[in-house]
């Protein structure tokens, strides 16, 4: 009987592939087998645009140059997509980094062909490698398939070289984004994420005109787990909008509680993630939120990172001015911690810039921090834009702020993020007596 072959490419099957590749390993000897997994990072890009017959065409042409004339070539096969694998013949004798440089190689002379006759400058191959030697751990293919696999998603995250060899320690920390990816619907019902307060104080009086909302994740035996190790992986998962959403609604049920009990309330920002520049959810989902529960837009504030609009800045204007049209504010989060800040400043319209900590990590400001620091404020006050200074740590540093007329402060020296309860302290505390809501 004919083997099944794959129609557009002419490439094995990924079944018979899986078939080859075992025999292959049993008959190993003397040499090496790499498992080499590869995939063209922007291929949708090239479907979408250029459409699907120019896809097929870019396809085949890649699968052309990676098998063409390649004696060590043992199986290749089309798993789904641009999803291509094969095995190789490795020399027992070659280093296994040099293996890897070699492969990189080659992706570049083929991703240089395929620019020159498709026109796309973003055309990356991304590829993953495997090593199986005799008596290794892995002497199944599935397994040496599936390692591979991992390895290109590592490489798929890469900026530059997008080849990489797999390594144990990956199967750690592709776990652990399991664990979190796949347990986070049910924490987010078990109610072990809350939002946290840390307050905003205005230079002028240093009483509190804001807070902003950090999430907080508290694990059923106490244990906290920060941001910054599952935001990351919840972006990539995109479940951060589901994330992001849930502290919204957090945040605008508290604003709601308290101005119904006629007690006093801040502006409150939250974070907007990178990740809804994709879909654009959030502006009908904040509008909903606004039909829902009637506050007042003064009362909310939206933090986007600088990030965010270096990303895409056509998006990233869409949604400022989205954003506006609902009525609230917009913040340029992380001011200074990338670069093209200076322009972005002047092409959007944004209310508020908060100078990212590094600017005041030092124990003792440096001078250079100090000049920075003031030529910004000072260029945001000439276009009219307020100015926040976050990770103030010490009184020095708070001073020195006061002085060079930045408006609002944030840091542990005020206080650090804290409980919903103990935040409606900390304003009680503070407004005893004096106007109930106050903006800036
Ligand atoms: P961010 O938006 O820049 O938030 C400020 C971070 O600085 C917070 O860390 C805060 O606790 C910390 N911080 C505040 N004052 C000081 C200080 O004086 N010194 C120092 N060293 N740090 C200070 P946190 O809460 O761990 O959050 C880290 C990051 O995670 C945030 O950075 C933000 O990018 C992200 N994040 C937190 N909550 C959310 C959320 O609800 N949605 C999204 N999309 N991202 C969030
Ligand atoms: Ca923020
Ligand atoms: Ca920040």
């Amino acid at each position: 009987m004919a083997e099944a072959k794959d129609v557009l490419t002419g490439l094995d099957r990924y079944e018979e592939f899986l078939e080859k590749l075992e025999r292959e390993i049993a008959k190993m000897d003397g040499y090496r087998i790499a498992v080499i997994y590869s995939d063209i990072k922007y291929f949708k890009y090239v479907n979408d645009t250029y459409g699907y017959q120019r896809g097929d065409m870019l396809l085949k042409e890649f699968v052309h140059q990676v098998t063409e004339d390649n004696p060590a070539m043992l199986c290749a096969a089309r798993v789904y997509s641009d999803n291509i694998v094969m095995a190789t013949r490795m020399d027992d004798d070659c280093d296994n980094s040099a293996f890897r440089d070699f492969i990189s190689e080659i992706n570049l002379e083929i991703e240089r062909t395929l620019r020159d006759n498709y026109l796309d400058e973003q055309l990356r191959i991304c590829t993953g490698i495997s090593i199986i030697a005799q008596g290794d751990r892995v002497l199944d293919a599935a397994t040496a398939v599936s390692n591979a696999n991992l390895a290109r998603k590592v490489a798929k995250e890469m900026e530059d070289d997008c080849c990489v060899l797999f390594d144990y320690r990956m199967m750690e920390s592709i776990k652990k984004e399991v664990e979190i990816t796949s347990y986070l619907q049910t924490a987010i019902q078990k109610g072990e994420f809350q939002v946290y307060y840390q307050p905003k104080m205005g230079t002028d009086h240093l009483k509190i005109i804001g807070a902003e909302a950090l999430i907080r994740w508290k694990k059923p035996d106490g244990k906290f787990v920060f941001p910054d190790e599952f935001i990351p992986v919840v972006e990539r998962s995109g479940q951060i909008v589901e994330l992001d959403y849930f502290v919204y609604r957090e945040v605008f049920k508290f604003i709601d509680e308290r101005l119904r009990e006629n007690k006093a309330i801040v502006p409150i920002s939250v974070n907007v993630s990178r990740i809804h520049l994709n879909k654009m959810g959030i502006l009908d989902y904040v509008r909903s939120l606004f039909e829902e529960f009637q506050i007042p837009p003064g009362l909310v504030e939206f933090e986007l990172t600088e990030s965010i609009y270096t990303d895409d800045t056509q998006k990233a204007l869409e949604l400022v001015n989205g954003l506006h049209k609902l009525g609230v504010k917009v913040s340029m989060d992380d001011f200074g911690s990338g670069y093209s800040s200076l322009n972005l400043l002047s092409g959007l319209p944004i209310d508020t810039i908060k100078l990212d900590k590094v600017f005041l990590r030092a124990e003792d400001l440096k001078e250079s921090d100090r000049i920075i620091i003031s030529c910004v404020i000072d260029m945001a006050k000439k276009l009219k834009i307020t100015s926040l200074c976050e990770g103030v740590e010490t009184l020095e540093q708070s001073d020195y702020l006061s002085e060079i007329g930045c408006e609002i402060q944030q840091g542990y020296y005020f206080s650090r993020p804290i409980p919903q309860e103990e935040f409606k302290e900390f304003m009680d505390s503070h407004y005893q007596g004096e106007e109930k809501v106050l903006t800036v």
